[in-house]
C-alpha cells in the first residue's frame, strides 16, 4: 500500500510528500529492529537470571557436600603426616588403628573434580557472555579453568598409585572379613626398618598430599567464592553462610 502510494507522490512530483514517506519506512525499520532487540535482550536477561538461580541452587549443594569430604581428607593428611614422622623416627609410637586405616587407604581419591552442570550447559551452547556481570564472569570462567586443570591432575595422581597393602602384605596384614580395612594390622617397627615401604609410602603420602592441598581445598574455596559473587548479583542475603 505505501508503495502505491510512493509512485502517486512521485508521479504527481510531490517530493515532500515522497520525503515523508521514505520517513516513515526509515522510521519503521528502525523502531522494528529496536523492539526485537529489546525482546531479545529481555529474553537473555531472563535466561541469565535463570541460569543464574540454577548456579546458585548447584553451588550450594557442591559446597555442603564437599565440605565433608575436605574435613575427613584432611584429618587422613594429618594422621599420613604422623605416620611420617614416626618412620623418619621423630615421633614416639603413637599410632593407632585409624592411621593403619589411613595407610591402608592412601591410594583411595575418594571424590573427582566436583562438575557444575549450569556452567557445563553454558559453555556447550556458547553463551557465557550471557552473564552480564564482569567479576562474576571471570570469577565462573577461572572456576572452569581451574575445573580443567585440577581434572588433569587428579588423573596423574592417580595414575600409577600404590596400594601399600598388596605390595607390603607383611606389613599391612588386611582381615578377610573386614571389607572396609578398618581392622588391618600394621606392622609399625618393621616398616620403619622397610626403605622400601618407607619409599612407597613417600610417594603416595606426596600423592595425597597433592590431592587435599592442590585440588581439594582451593576448589572449596573457589566455590565458596563463586558462591559469594552468585549471591551480590542475585542480591540474596543468607541467615547463616554457606561454609
Ligand atoms: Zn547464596
Amino acid at each position: 500500500m505505501i508503495l502505491r502510494r510512493v509512485i502517486e507522490h512521485v508521479k504527481h512530483q510531490n517530493w515532500t510528500a515522497v520525503s515523508l514517506d521514505f520517513l516513515i519506512v526509515v522510521m519503521g525499520v528502525f523502531i522494528g529492529i529496536q523492539v526485537a532487540n529489546w525482546n531479545e535482550n529481555r529474553g537473555d536477561r531472563e535466561l541469565e537470571r535463570e541460569y543464574l538461580n540454577r548456579l546458585h541452587e548447584e553451588i550450594e549443594f557442591s559446597i555442603t557436600t564437599n565440605k565433608a569430604t575436605v574435613n575427613a581428607e584432611s584429618t587422613r593428611l594429618a594422621q599420613l603426616k604422623e605416620v611420617g614422622e614416626y618412620l623418619k623416627n621423630e615421633s614416639a609410637a603413637n599410632l593407632d588403628a585409624k592411621h593403619c586405616l589411613a595407610l591402608y587407604q592412601s591410594h583411595i581419591f575418594i571424590r573427582d573434580v566436583i562438575a557444575v552442570p549450569a556452567i557445563d550447559e553454558l559453555k556447550s551452547i556458547g553463551r557465557v557472555v550471557l552473564i552480564s556481570d564482569d567479576v562474576l564472569r571471570s570469577a565462573i570462567i577461572r572456576f572452569d579453568q581451574f575445573n580443567v586443570e585440577a581434572t588433569a591432575l587428579l588423573e596423574n595422581i592417580r595414575g600409577d598409585r600404590l596400594v601399600l597393602s598388596r605390595k607390603h602384605p607383611n606389613l599391612i596384614k588386611m582381615d578377610p572379613t573386614d571389607i572396609y580395612g578398618e581392622r588391618a594390622d600394621c606392622q609399625y617397627l618393621e616398616m620403619r626398618q622397610s626403605q622400601k615401604f618407607i619409599n612407597d609410602f613417600t610417594d603416595n603420602f606426596g600423592r595425597f598430599r597433592a590431592y587435599s592441598d592442590l585440588i581439594l581445598s582451593p576448589q572449596q574455596e573457589m566455590l565458596e567464592s563463586l558462591h559469594s559473587e552468585i549471591d551480590r548479583v542475585l542480591e540474596l542475603k543468607h541467615e547463616v553462610t554457606i561454609k
